[in-house]
């Protein structure tokens, strides 16, 4: 690929653009916080200064652009793209009554059970906001839109939690029950991830954009990380160390463990198949400072296994690897040197992730080949090696986690057809 790409990342916390050359080299880049992250008016002036805010030179240059948004951040709004609801953030589970109605519909487990879902929150909406000839959107989908003027538009990652079957590619059978028929009009057309939607509105050309730049179809702000990390072959994993352990692998196959809450997101015709883990680093945080953590790691020698077995979870209950809403944390016996605490907890860490890349490859995943890492536990060298000695694999640090610089490396890959590659995803040095 040769082209000059934009990457716009909507997070949970603030918004990020990443431009990217022909070569992967990030030419400029720009961040925003997020006073109301709830507010489309906020996102929208955001978008507008996130765009202004790279060089005229840069800004001109560009020929693809890519939004990643939250995943089940979503809004209704009128024929003419003005949001006419508020907007759902990803974590809203005001829906409690929508839920209860649509599990008498929807197969048991799906992943669109869940008070957050999309379609959850589509049901409530409509009963609260009524509407003829109205959109809803996920916020990548309305952001796009903001550039490109096109409504009605999501793509497989955000359509996930809407019920779309991405390996279908299509709405599932179900969506004709009398309920949820009347908000077929509603809901948008999905397409592949980078598929070219249109070139920009001429207010965004007023933003210096080159009329011919063409804007694509985003992601999830998750997948856009998966994307950023350099992993791109079957077997490539990333391993999120951050407040819960979370696992991704590139598989040739869906799987799916509904009730564990192991699902696949698509990738051309390769699968993001992924599952979390209720521990994680939170639980380093319940014993040592970030300073105590730095210390007490560089005292451990990962060559002597403490052979301490916990299962650090910071209350009950367990989704993946094991399925157990009663299982109990265990954080004995205690050492008396606390470098061996947080050894046998790095361990222990350590061997819930490889149960876990186990679990999704017994359901029929591709064999795990090398692992990245990202999230505030992938810079401690003590876990990494660790880690590495669990998983029988080469771990290392993503050298990119910015999901801005996935979106982008998805602008660029968007004018090949996905779908036709076999072995690997397409980005395998930037652009
Ligand atoms: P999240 O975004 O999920 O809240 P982050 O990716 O920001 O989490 O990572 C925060 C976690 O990183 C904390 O739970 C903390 O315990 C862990 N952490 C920070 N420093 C270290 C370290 N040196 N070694 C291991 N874990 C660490």
């Amino acid at each position: 690929m040769t082209i000059t790409a934009l990457g716009i990342d909507f997070g949970t916390s603030g918004a990020r653009a990443i431009a990217l050359n022909a070569k992967g080299e990030i030419l400029a880049s720009t961040r925003r916080t997020l006073a109301q992250p709830d507010n489309p008016q906020e996102w929208a002036a955001t978008l507008w200064e996130l765009i202004q805010e790279i060089p005229l030179k840069v800004r001109q240059q560009i020929q693809r652009i890519a939004i990643d948004g939250t995943s089940a951040t979503v809004l209704l709004c009128n024929p003419d793209g003005d949001p006419i609801s508020p907007a759902l953030l990803y974590n809203d589970d005001r829906a409690q009554e929508s839920l209860k109605v649509l599990a008498g519909i929807a197969p048991a487990n799906h992943l669109v059970l869940s008070a957050t879902s999309s379609l959850v929150k589509l049901l409530w909406l409509w009963e609260h906001y009524p509407t003829a000839g109205g959109y809803f959107l996920h916020q990548a989908d309305w952001l796009a839109f903001l550039l490109h003027g096109q409504l009605g538009i999501s793509d497989w990652h955000n359509a996930l939690k809407l019920g779309y079957d991405p390996a279908a590619e299509t709405y599932p059978d179900w969506f004709y029950h009398p309920i949820l028929a009347p908000l077929q009009p509603l809901l948008p057309k999905v397409v592949a991830p980078g598929t070219v939607i249109g070139t920009p509105t001429r207010i965004a050309q007023s933003l210096g954009l080159s009329s011919e730049c063409q804007i694509c179809a985003g992601t999830t702000d998750s997948i856009a990380a998966f994307l950023a990390s350099g992993a791109h072959h079957v077997g490539d994993a990333v391993t999120s160390l951050g407040s819960t352990l979370v696992l991704k692998l590139l598989s040739n196959r869906p799987v799916q463990d509904r009730a564990a809450g192991i699902y696949s997101h698509r990738l051309g015709d390769l699968w993001l198949v992924g599952g979390a883990s209720n521990c994680g680093a939170a639980i380093l945080g319940q014993f040592f400072t970030p300073t105590e953590l730095e210390h007490l790691s560089r005292h451990i020698n990962p060559q002597q296994p403490t052979g301490l077995d916990y299962y650090p979870l910071l209350r009950r209950g367990e989704r993946f690897p094991v399925n157990d809403p009663h299982l109990e944390p265990r954080l004995e016996p205690r050492p008396a040197e606390p470098h061996l605490f947080l050894q046998g907890l790095l361990e222990s860490l350590s061997r819930i992730e490889q149960q876990g890349y186990q679990r999704l490859q017994t359901l029929g995943a591709s064999p795990l080949q090398r692992v990245w890492t990202a999230g505030g536990g992938a810079h401690n060298p003590a876990w990494l090696a660790i880690r590495q000695q669990f998983l029988g694999v080469p771990v290392a640090i993503s050298p990119q986690t910015e999901a801005a610089y996935g979106a982008a490396l998805l602008a660029c890959g968007s004018t090949n057809s996905l779908q036709n590659r076999q072995q690997s995803y397409p980005f395998t040095s930037g652009c």
